[in-house]
This record gives structure tokens, sequence and C-alpha cells, in this order.
């Protein structure tokens, strides 16, 4: 980077840079929102590194999204000039994934697994379900997905169920039938990254024992919103229990606020904190009290609203900001109403010069509230970008095309294969598949397997498909990531199909999106920049010399290895699996936005960490904000009101709420009283700006004209203005030349003797695909493989 290295200190209160110049130890941060957690904890790195008390490969830190991971990467390297590609930055499910590819075989799994999203998880257990003629009235495999998650989420295998009755027992049982259906197909859902990875930590000392000894220091954002079991492998990253105490090589530092803990739905525990504290034996504990973040009635309205909860660790917040404007509230008579206030509102905003509109959020309780004010943005030509939303690789044809894609690297991968075998359509009936299936069971292998035991035209139309992709494979050698997906949507007729289809046109421009999408991903983001793993021999000790003994030296070739790469082999994976696992990781998580001036729409959970210059809260009313769901017992509630508290405080200088008299939700005209969060506001920080009653008239949510504008065009926005940011990337240093070239023959001490097909990359990114006769076709990272040219 060519940036002058910052003053990395200045402008830091007297906490925050204590906090960041925090000696070795373990620490806590815990402290309310805007307070600079986040940015102490970058800092802190930037510090750490700085001043040669860590290495880039010596870091462990955790965020709660991709997009954060992205910030900290970019903002590391604004402040430092040093490669940040490869750090170890980013959420739980990332690093998972990059633990389980470098030890893939220790874990027990291909190197190329593929990834479930939750989309797939819920298919993989209906046909699980069905398969095993489960009634699923009894047990809606919904319900089975959120037992199996919560099973992982405690760190229990089948075999660790207590099951005291037949229901339980039931569940259990096909919880284990759908860990052995996913382990056949080679595939993890993604409360398996995180369980598996954690045993692949308990159960190997040497593997424990290297982590343990590279990290030396250990950094986690949002720490209230931990699990039980990521909490536990942040134990095993950082140290072994003897004798009933952990012991520890480096230093945590955990920064949260127990006021944003927002996910004990999905198995969060602020107890975390207090485990932490005592377990770690934690020797400094920070309180930051300053908000930078917003004036003070936003602040005041925070404050007072989250007083309400009982059990609070305790924390102050000020600013030093004035009062700044009040928080604007408006009730409007129907959902439509509110919608076109926002965005004339919005409207009025840009228009005045105030803000750009990517300084504009508008946030939600629920998904389902961003439709009326989606088609109210897009009738009036206001650019926006919905986030969480159905996100591009969750698309219908894109799907289709990642199953094609995910067949080429697994044959055996059954999801995938039921999702196209008959898409576009090939005469392949629900009968015919039931037969396969029973066939694909009673031999205990995979559907693509099983094709040759169904009999006569059925078997003669599978077989042309199992051959279609066996010819795709094959064609597809050697050709870089444009030229397979472009070979596959040809070839697998998708786009032909959709070339006949009424509203094929938005497919096909999504289709070419996907090729745009995985071009950026290979200049962009280096298919391997997710993945970096010291190569390890079999005692589990560092191959090279570990970047923690070298000093700070951001050229170190580990530091610019490529990702995905087998510790022991140096064999990489294929830019398609790469490709693929960043759409599975990426379709659970947001994109980053760049550069794209469009409003900003998302839930508040969602929202989390984020700040915007103005923020619109809509929906408050009983039974959407605080939900119906949360209402009956305290906990709920309490929970609901640290989500308002998250809203809130996203606001630095403008803050509306808004509710409505009726809304139309799932189909139906629902007539809401306000929410009693507005009780809980200071009434001195508020501005009621509702203008008399227009009353309901033409604009009556169940009329037919309301509901066909309600129906309306959706996110037109949505996909185009995705764009796969990354962080600036310092060029690499040159390095010698590989002196490879296709069609030569090398040696691989593993593999034996093979033929070059393709060569990828360059420098530390260059990478070759080769032929071996008795292996097959491999990915190796050159950096990591030692391949010789056979003469
Ligand atoms: P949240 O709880 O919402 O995640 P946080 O505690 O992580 O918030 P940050 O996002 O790190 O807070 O900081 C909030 C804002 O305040 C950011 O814009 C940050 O740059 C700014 N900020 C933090 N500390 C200072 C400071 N000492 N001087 C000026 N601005 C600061
Ligand atoms: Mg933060």
């Amino acid at each position: 980077s060519s940036q002058a290295v910052q003053p990395l200190l200045q402008n830091l209160n007297p906490e925050q840079l204590a906090a960041v110049t925090l000696p070795a130890g373990h620490a806590l941060i815990l402290a309310g929102a805007g307070s600079g957690k986040t940015r102490v904890l970058t800092t802190r790195i930037a510090w750490l590194l700085q001043n040669g008390l860590a290495t880039p490969g010596g870091i462990l830190a955790v965020t709660f999204t991709n997009k954060a991971a992205k910030e900290m990467l970019t903002r590391l390297s604004a402040m430092l000039p040093i490669n940040v590609r490869g750090m170890w930055i980013g959420t739980f499910h990332g690093l998972c994934n990059r633990l389980l590819r470098a030890h893939h075989k220790l874990a027990g799994l291909p190197q190329a697994f593929q990834i479930l999203d939750t989309q797939d998880q819920l298919s993989a257990i209906k046909r699980l379900c069905k398969q095993f003629n489960v009634d699923e009235e009894r047990f809606p495999p919904k319900q089975l997905a959120y037992f199996i998650a919560g099973c992982k989420e405690e760190g229990m295998r089948p075999r660790d169920v207590p099951a005291h009755d037949a229901d339980t027992r039931k569940k259990v049982e096909l919880y284990q039938l759908y860990e052995e259906q996913c382990q056949r197909e080679g595939v993890v859902d993604f409360g398996e990254l995180m369980l598996r990875s954690f045993e692949l930590l308990r159960d190997n000392d040497p593997v424990r024992a290297h982590y343990q000894r590279r990290f030396a220091h250990i950094l986690v954002d949002e720490f209230q919103d931990t699990n039980k079991l990521q909490y536990a492998w942040l134990k095993q990253m950082a140290g072994d229990v003897v004798d009933g105490c952990l012991h520890t090589q480096g230093s945590v530092l955990a920064v949260g606020d127990d006021d944003q803990s927002i996910y004990a739905f999905r198995g969060a525990r602020v107890g975390n904190m207090q485990d932490f504290v005592r377990e770690f034996d934690v020797q400094h504990q920070i309180k930051l009290e300053q908000n930078y973040r917003s004036y003070s009635n936003i602040l005041d309205s925070a404050n007072a609203l989250i007083s309400h909860n009982s059990r609070r660790l305790g924390k102050n917040l000020r600013t030093t900001q004035g009062p700044g404007e009040p928080v604007r509230i408006y009730e409007a008579n129907s959902d439509l109403a509110e919608a076109q206030w926002m965005v004339d509102e919005i409207k009025q905003l840009v228009r005045d010069g105030e803000m750009p509109r990517k300084e504009i959020a508008v946030l939600y309780r629920s998904n389902a509230q961003s439709r009326v004010i989606e088609s109210a943005l897009f009738n009036a030509s206001v650019p926006y970008r919905v986030y969480g939303g159905l996100r591009f690789f969750e698309r219908a044809e894109i799907k289709h095309a990642l199953a094609y894609l995910r067949l080429l690297e697994n044959p055996h991968d059954d999801t995938s294969f039921l999702r196209v075998v008959n898409f576009p359509p090939r005469g392949i009936g629900a009968r015919t598949l039931e037969v396969l299936q029973d066939a694909a069971r009673s031999s205990g292998c995979s559907l693509h397997d099983a094709v040759s035991a169904v009999p006569g035209k059925a078997g003669t139309n599978l077989g042309a498909f199992v051959a279609l992709v066996q010819v795709l494979r094959e064609q597809t050698q050697g050709q870089n990531l444009r030229g397979i997906i472009g070979q596959v949507l040809e070839s697998s007729g998708l786009l032909e199909h959709y070339r006949h289809e009424k509203e094929g046109a938005d497919r096909l421009e999504n289709l070419d999106e996907l090729i745009n999408a995985a071009e950026s991903f290979v200049t962009q983001e280096g298919f391997g920049r997710d993945a970096v793993a010291l190569p390890l021999d079999e005692h589990g000790n560092a191959l090279t010399q570990s970047p923690a003994s070298q000093g700070l030296d951001p050229d170190a070739p580990m530091l610019n290895a490529p990702g995905n790469v087998d510790a022991d082999t140096g064999e990489t994976l294929s830019p398609l699996a790469a490709f693929l696992t960043h759409a599975a990781l990426e379709a659970g998580d947001n994109q980053a936005q760049a550069g794209q001036d469009a409003v900003q729409l998302m839930t508040v959970h969602a929202s989390k960490g984020l700040e915007f210059d103005c923020v619109f809260i809509g929906g408050m009313e009983e039974g959407l904000f605080p939900h119906e769901n949360s209402m009956s017992d305290r906990d709920g509630l309490e929970e609901e009101r640290r989500l308002m508290y998250v809203a809130i405080t996203r606001a630095r200088k403008r803050l509306y709420l808004s509710h409505s008299q009726t809304r139309m939700l799932h189909g139906q005209t629902r007539y809401n009283v306000k929410s009693r969060f507005f009780d809980e506001l200071p009434e001195e920080a508020l501005k009621w700006i509702t203008p008399r009653q227009a009353g309901f008239g033409s604009f009556a949510p169940d009329s037919g004209a309301a509901r066909a504008y309600q129906s309306g065009a959706r996110g037109q926005f949505g996909f185009k203005t995705e764009v796969f940011a990354s962080p600036p990337v310092p060029p690499v240093k040159a390095a010698p030349g590989h002196g490879l070239r296709v069609g030569l023959a090398v040696f691989h001490t593993k593999f034996g003797e093979g033929k070059v097909l393709a060569i990828e990359g360059a420098d530390a990114d260059a990478r070759a695909q080769v032929h071996f006769p008795r292996h097959g076709t491999k990915w190796l990272a050159l950096s990591v493989a030692k391949l010789t040219i056979v003469e």
C-alpha cells in the first residue's frame, strides 16, 4: 500500500488507548453501542503488528459478518503497509471452513466438500423424511432442521442427545440418518462446519498445539452473540484445560455489549462473557463510556429504552455531541402510506443534499415488511439495495446452475443431483426418482451410482443425464472458471430453457452475472484468499518456519500463500470448488456494497455493528416490534428491547420511527396498536410529526388496487448493484517463475508422475492442474506442493 502509516493512537480516548495497548493477557471490553469497540479491536491489531508484538500470521480475529471482516482488512491495510491477504480474519464459519480444508483428512471430509445453505439443508431433510416415510405432520422438516442445528450448537452428536421419549428418539434417529446422508454425499451444513472443526481441534493434539502456538493473539468482536460451541471452539484455540484450569499461551481479547445480544433464539449465550472472565482468569476489564456515533437525542432514547430491561451487566454511555435533531415519529394509516412517507422523506433528504443515499437505512423487524417499501422506492425510482433478502446465490436459476457445477466436482452430491436431474425437463418423473432412490438406499450408494439399477426407458433417461454430466466434466478439464460455467450453462440446456420461458430474461441476466461473479472472484479475491494454513508434518509441526518466529515480515511467503491447501500434499481446491464454497458462505451473509449510492434496506438483525447518518425504523407496532412470538415471556420481550436498542443506535444524525394503523402481512390485514416501546422513550427527545389523519379512502389496504400495488415489481436493483468488494491488495513481489507449462510431465512426492493440464495465478498464488494416472486430476498450490519437472 502506498498510504503513509497513520499515527495509530491519535484521537483515542484514555480508555480506548489503554485497551489498544494492553499488555499480553486476556481482556474483556464491555461497552455500549458506538463506543468504539470495533475500532479498538482493529487498531489493536494494527498496533501489535506495527510494534513487532505480533505478525499477520499470528493473529486470529473473529467478526460477525463477512462484511465486517472485509471492512477490518480494508482498514488494516489503510493503517499499515502490510499485505493483509491470508490473515485469519473472518466469521466463525469462514474460519472453520479454512481449518477443515487444510485438515480435511483428519476431519474425515473430502477436500472439496460442499456447503449446504439453509435452503439446501431443508431439502436434504425433506428428501430424507420421504425416503424413510416420516410423518411430516408429526415431524415437520423445518422443525427437524431446527432440532439438528440446536444439537450441533450444543456440541452434541446423535449419541450425545438425551432422548427420554419416543418423539425425541425418533428425531435423534433422523439426525443420525441425516448425518450419514451428508457424509455419504460429502456435504456439510453451517452447524457442521462449526462442530466438525471443533472436534478436529479437540481430537488432534498436534493440530491443536500448532494453532495454539501460532495464534498469539485472538480477538473476538460481538462476543455477546457467541453460542456455546463457538465459545468452546475459542477455548480449544486458546489453550488446554489441565486439572480443571485453562492453560493458555496467547492472549484473548473479547469485546461485546450485553445490551446488544440479539441471537438468543440461535443459541447465543450472554453468559459466555461471565464464563470467559472466570475461565480465562481475565486480568483486564475495560469499559468504554463515550459514544462517538450519535447525537444525544438519539443516545438518550436508546439509554432510556434499554433501562427497562432487568439483568443488565450495567454500563453508561454518554456523548459530548449536542442534542442534535429530535427523534421524529410518524403515524400512518396503512403500511402503504408509511412506505410512501418514507420515500418522500428520503427524496427530500437527498434533494436537499443532506446526505447521500447510502447513508440512509430503512430497518425493519421482519423480512416480510420489506416488499411494500421496495415497491414504493422502485416506483419512485430511488435506487435501493436489500441486504439479506433473497440473496443472489439463493435464486432458483443460480441454484440450478450451481447444482450442475457441484455435480462436476462431486457426482455423489444427491441434493444437487435431484435438483437438476429433470431440470430442464428430460422426461424423468417422480416415479422414476422414487425407484432410483429406493435402489440407492438398498445398496447404500449415491443416486449417481444407482442409475444403472433402474430398468427400461426411465433408466435410459437417467443414464443420459449421468452421461451429460460426465461429458461436461471431461470437456471442462483445463478450462478456466469462465469457460467452465459458460459451457455448463449451454450444455445443460439451462440457457435454452430460459430463452423460451416467458419471464426468462431476468434469469438469463442473472446467469450472466454468475459468470461475472466468478470472474471477479478469481481476479479480485484470488480464489484461495479464504484459507491459508501452514503445512504441517505428521506431528503437526510447521514445515516452514512459522511467521510468528520471523518478526514482522509482510512478504513472508506463507502470508501470501494460496488458500484451501491440503496441509500435507499441497493439493488445493479447484477454482470451481473454491468458487462454490464462496457462493455457499456468501449466500449466508451480506455482500459488501461498493460504491453504489443506494438506500440500504435490511432487518434490524442484519444492521448490527453498522452505522448510518439517517435511520428509519418502520412497523413500530405491537405484534411486529415487539414481535408477537416474543411478547409472552419476559426473556423474549427483553430480547426485543435489545433489538430496538441496536436499531436506534445505528443512527448518527437523524432517526425516524413510524407505525401504521393497518398492515397487510401474510395476506391478511391487521389492525395494530403502536408499540409499547414508544412509551419507554424520553418525551423531550421526540417530535411527533404525524399530520392530521387522512382517512382510509382510496388507499384502503385491502382494496384490489392496493393488493395489485403490493404485489408489484420487486427489487430490480437487488442484484445489479451487487458488487464483490475486496480489500485493496498490495502488490506482491515477483517470485521466480515456476518454470511449468501446460503439457509438461512432472513428479509429485505423493502422487507420482503426472502431466500439467492448466496453470492459473502467479507468484505465490500460482497453481496447476495436473493429471496423475494413479490419483486422478488435482489442483496443486505450487508454493506448497513439491513438483519437479520430469526430463
Ligand atoms: P457497535 O456496538 O454498534 O458495534 P462499536 O462500539 O463497535 O459500536 P465503533 O463502530 O467502533 O463502535 O465506533 C463507532 C463510531 O465512532 C465509528 O464511526 C468510529 O470511527 C467512531 N469513533 C470511535 N472512537 C472514536 C474516537 N476516539 N474519536 C473519534 N471517533 C471515534
Ligand atoms: Mg462494533
